[in-house]
């Protein structure tokens, strides 16, 4: 064996070095999956209040099972996770609702996949939901990036096309004010422009609210652009731990990784 560092390795060990923050949202040896059969193999992972992180990886990487996971969703198999201060307990199948409501109440706000929300309502019905009883500003806000949006707050979620369903969905995260946001495929649905205004609005939420976002996304570049750091994950495990800049500049670690040479 060489004892060079591998390129991953050497990324994740600059990334060590970079200044650190209390995290919002931190995981260690996360294990995670269905009827426990493990398909996230001990992870560790931090955002910190006012950074992006960037989740990344290959299709089926386990990065949907790590967010579900880490919102209560899907009952944690192992491993500690402490979000907001607050150590989770590791709750079976029972209390999923119960575990991802009080999440949710504490300040993390997850925009999933398939977005979750209810056909039946209007967009202004989903905002009022989200935003707290006395903040009459926080529907205002929410929609504020989203003109389009603004323009169809009275039509019901099952009447709007894809991207303006995620629109909806990232606006009613928005909504409810978050310490800490996950959004899993970001750019799903939406047009490049529509992304290209979001990703910067997600990183001035984190810089003047101190808030911190943990972002799935496979437009990789645009993720990168707007990221502080960003996490690899490969067949369920962190493969790179780097900031943004450094995958930026070196690609190669991160194309071994998508192309399964990691
Ligand atoms: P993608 O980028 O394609 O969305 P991902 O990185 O988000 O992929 P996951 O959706 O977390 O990956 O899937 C990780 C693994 O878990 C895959 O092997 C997948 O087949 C498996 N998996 C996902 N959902 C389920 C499920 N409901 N039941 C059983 N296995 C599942």
């Amino acid at each position: 064996m060489s004892d060079q560092p591998s390129e991953a390795g050497a990324l994740t060990s600059a990334v060590a070095q970079l200044p650190r923050r209390e995290p919002l949202l931190s995981v260690r040896g996360l294990t995670a999956g269905y009827n426990d059969v493990e398909v996230v193999h001990g992870i560790d992972l931090d955002v910190c209040a006012g950074e992006v992180v960037a989740l990344l990886g290959p299709n089926g990487a386990g990065k949907t099972t790590t967010l579900s996971t880490i919102a209560g969703l899907l009952p944690r198999i192992g491993g500690d996770c402490t979000i907001l201060g607050e150590v989770q307990p590791l709750n079976g199948k029972r209390k999923v609702v119960a575990t991802a409501l009080g999440l949710r109440a504490r300040g993390l706000a997850y925009v999933p996949e398939d977005r979750a929300l209810f056909f039946g309502l209007t967009a202004r019905q989903h905002l009022k939901l989200a935003a707290a009883r006395r903040d009459t500003d926080a529907i205002e806000a929410a929609v504020a990036p989203f003109p389009a949006l603004r323009a169809i707050l009275d039509r019901k979620a099952g009447l709007m096309s894809g991207g303006e369903q995620q629109m909806l969905a990232v606006a009613r995260a928005l909504a409810a004010r978050p310490k800490v946001i996950m959004i899993d495929e970001l750019s799903l649905g939406l047009a490049p422009i529509v992304v290209e205004q979001l990703l910067p609005l997600m990183r001035n939420i984190c810089q003047d609210q101190g808030v911190g976002v943990l972002l799935v996304e496979q437009h990789v570049n645009a993720a990168l652009s707007t990221a502080d750091r960003a996490y690899v994950m490969v067949r369920g495990a962190i493969s790179i731990n780097a900031s943004a800049a450094e995958l930026l500049a070196d690609s190669t670690a991160l194309s071994n990784a998508y192309l399964g040479e990691a």
